[in-house]
C-alpha cells in the first residue's frame, strides 16, 4: 500500500472514498464533517437519516457509509472519533478503531483509494502528535490486497509537519 501526504481540503479528493470525522448523531456538525455536507449536497445527510433510522447513532471508533453526493469520490466513510478527555489508553484504542473499521469497510467496498482527514484533532481536542502516531501506525499494520493507496489529508501547518516526520520515518 502507498502512504500519500497531502496539504489541503479532503472535500477537493478524487479518492474511491474520503473518510469523514463525523460525531454519533450522524447528522453533520461542524470541521471536516460540515465541509463534506456542503460540498457532498444534500444526498449524504439523507443516506445519514437512513443509517440512523435503521441501527441508531454511530458508536465512538465505528464507521458507516454513504454515497458521496456531488464530491469526486465514490464513497463517505463516516466514523465517529473520540472527544479527548485525557485518558490517553481508552482514547487511543477508540481512535485506532476509526482508523480500522473505515479501513475494513473500503476494503469491503473494493475501495483502491482511501483519504483520511485527521480524526479527533480539531473540535475533539486529541493530541495532534498522538493522533498522528495512531493514524500511522494503524494504516502501516493494516495489511490489505485491496487498498492501493492511503491519502493523509492535513488541513493545517500543525499536522502536515506532524505527518511529514511521521511518514520519513
Ligand atoms: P473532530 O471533531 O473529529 O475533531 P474536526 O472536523 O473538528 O473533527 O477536525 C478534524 C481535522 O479535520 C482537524 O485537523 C481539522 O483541521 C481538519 N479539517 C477541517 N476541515 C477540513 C477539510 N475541509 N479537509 C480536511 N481536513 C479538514
Amino acid at each position: 500500500m502507498k502512504i500519500e501526504l497531502i496539504k489541503g481540503d479532503i472535500t477537493k479528493i478524487k479518492a474511491d472514498a474520503i473518510v469523514n470525522a463525523a460525531n454519533s448523531s450522524l447528522l453533520g456538525g461542524g470541521g471536516v464533517d460540515g465541509a463534506i455536507h456542503r460540498a457532498g449536497g444534500k444526498q449524504i445527510l439523507d443516506e445519514c437519516i437512513e443509517i440512523r433510522n435503521r441501527q441508531g447513532k454511530c458508536k465512538t471508533g465505528e464507521a458507516v457509509v454513504t454515497t458521496a453526493g456531488s464530491l469526486p469520490a465514490k464513497y463517505v466513510i463516516h466514523t465517529v472519533g473520540p472527544v479527548w478527555n485525557g485518558d490517553e489508553e481508552k482514547s487511543s484504542k477508540l481512535l485506532a478503531n476509526c482508523y480500522q473499521n473505515s479501513l475494513r469497510l473500503a476494503e469491503s467496498l473494493d475501495v483502491k483509494t482511501i483519504a483520511f482527514p485527521n480524526i479527533s484533532t480539531g473540535i475533539y481536542r486529541f493530541p495532534k502528535e498522538l493522533a498522528g502516531n495512531i493514524a500511522v501506525d494503524e494504516v502501516k499494520k493494516f495489511n490489505s490486497d485491496v487498498i492501493e493507496k492511503i491519502i493523509f489529508v492535513c488541513f493545517d501547518d500543525e499536522n502536515e509537519e506532524i505527518y511529514r516526520k511521521l511518514l520519513e520515518e
